[in-house]
């Protein structure tokens, strides 16, 4: 482990995240199911990590309530199932970035994500790969407006200029700290950003793996 992720552990630790290391994302696998029982009403936010790890395979397997979003046959569906997230005992999602200051940043276009992580489910379990840990929040917004959000909008197909150029608009107009100026798009992804510092004791975990995970 380096020295920037056992400072990143420690500050999570200090504000009541519990932090997990796992060299693999097969240990990160099995150290997420370890956190949940049999029976568990469990959910998903939108991640490419989470595909990749294999979390949204495992939770299939019948031994949980899986409300799986991925499974809806209808915009009303699904935005149902985003509902009833908020009731789940465990939520699974990656973040944006972690700061070595032991914060989770994140940026949702819809916000049923970063609603869930703030409140509502019981438990949030959160998997991060070594790559999205940054310094402070000014990197995590760097991060968010040059890699995460052009990739992500390219991902799902989304009209903005990040998706083209290959990051936020508002780098080019010099404004790259301004979270709330951005392409002013109908397809714009960052809209609600979220900073969880200290939080409620027993209910947040984040999983570090020693990998690149996502984007
Ligand atoms: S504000 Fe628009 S251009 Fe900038 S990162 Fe977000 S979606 Fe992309």
């Amino acid at each position: 482990m380096n020295d920037s992720i056992r400072k990143t552990m420690e500050n999570l630790n200090k504000n009541r995240m519990e932090s997990f290391f796992v060299e693999t994302k097969e240990e990160a696998l099995k150290t997420a199911l370890s956190l949940i029982s049999d029976g568990d009403t469990v959910s998903v936010g939108g991640s490419v990590t989470l595909n990749e790890v294999g979390i949204l395979e495992a939770l299939k397997c019948g031994k949980y309530n899986y409300l799986d979003r991925y499974a809806a046959s209808s915009p009303q569906e699904m935005h149902d199932i985003f509902r009833q997230s908020f009731s789940a005992d465990a939520y699974f999602t990656s973040s944006n970035a972690v700061t070595e200051e032991g914060e989770l940043f994140n940026c949702d276009g819809n916000a049923n994500r970063v609603a869930a992580m703030m409140y509502g489910p019981k438990k949030v379990i959160v998997i991060v790969g070594k790559n999205k840990i940054v310094k402070d929040l000014d990197e995590a917004l760097i991060r968010l407006k040059t890699v995460a959000a052009p990739l992500n909008a390219k991902r799902l197909n989304k009209e903005t200029y990040c998706a083209k150029i290959g990051h936020c608009v508002t780098m080019d107009n010099g404004k790259e700290r301004d979270m709330t100026c951005g392409c002013r798009s109908k397809d714009r992804i960052c809209r609600n950003y979220t900073v969880m510092g200290e939080h409620l004791p027993d209910r947040v975990k984040v999983i570090i793996v020693n990998e690149d995970l996502g984007y």
